[in-house]
């Protein structure tokens, strides 16, 4: 599985629809300071599912959406849409291409997408669940982070090699299950409360 391309549009310093193709191999991002070279990473972070604003440098989500210039109408919305070659099926689909999508308008309202499908926000985390490509995923590499992982709490630096042992969705699954089961439990309480009013 390698990045095959990212879309960006009305995303942070891109106002105008770019699309970065890569190939397998190394890319550099080179440019002067403050041309936008973190926010094609922030691109990346965001569209796996960021929620937090302060991670992408902003205030609020919304801090995302292209502010506008002095020559330039703000936009009303930002897009990012990110392809992978999947022919090794590493990603748990059946399609050889996987195309994951985020949309953000002002209002807030939102929405993710797989392949041109409206998904929720934790299909497009769970189908990046011990890749390494998630949010929390240690293929991205910012400033600071590998000081902050040497530094970090011995939970947190678990958490890396959950992710590269391949358990992390077996976690959130069993943390799901227990949920269900807890609220199952309370139900069946209920059930007994009335039946010994019954009786
Ligand atoms: P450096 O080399 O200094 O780290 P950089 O090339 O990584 O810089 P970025 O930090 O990616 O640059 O980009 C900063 C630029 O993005 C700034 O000019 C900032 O005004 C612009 N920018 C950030 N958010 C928005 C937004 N919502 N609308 C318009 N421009 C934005």
């Amino acid at each position: 599985m390698y990045l095959k391309s990212l879309e960006v549009q009305g995303f942070k310093s891109f106002a105008n629809r770019i699309l970065f193709q890569f190939h397998n191999g190394i890319t550099a991002v080179v440019g002067p300071n403050g041309s936008g070279k973190s926010n094609v990473s922030d691109a990346i972070r965001w569209v796996l599912g960021e929620q937090s604003a302060k991670s992408l440098r902003g205030g609020s989500m919304q801090d995302v959406i292209f502010a506008g210039t002095q020559t330039r109408k703000p936009m009303s919305y930002a897009y990012v849409s990110i392809t992978f070659d999947n022919a090794d099926h590493l990603l748990p689909v059946e399609y050889d291409e996987v195309t994951v999508a985020r949309r953000l308008y002002r209002s807030g309202e939102s929405e993710y997408l797989i392949n041109g499908t409206e998904v929720r926000m934790r299909d497009v985390q769970e189908l990046f669940f011990d890749t390494g490509i998630g949010k929390e995923g240690y293929s991205l590499i910012g400033q600071g982070q590998v000081e902050k992982i040497l530094n970090g709490r011995p939970d947190e630096r678990r958490e890396l090699f959950d992710e590269a042992a391949g358990i992390v969705k077996y976690k959130h699954r069993k943390a799901s299950t227990l949920k269900k089961l807890e609220s199952e439990q309370a139900n069946l309480v209920r059930v007994n409360d009335i039946l010994s009013e019954l009786e």
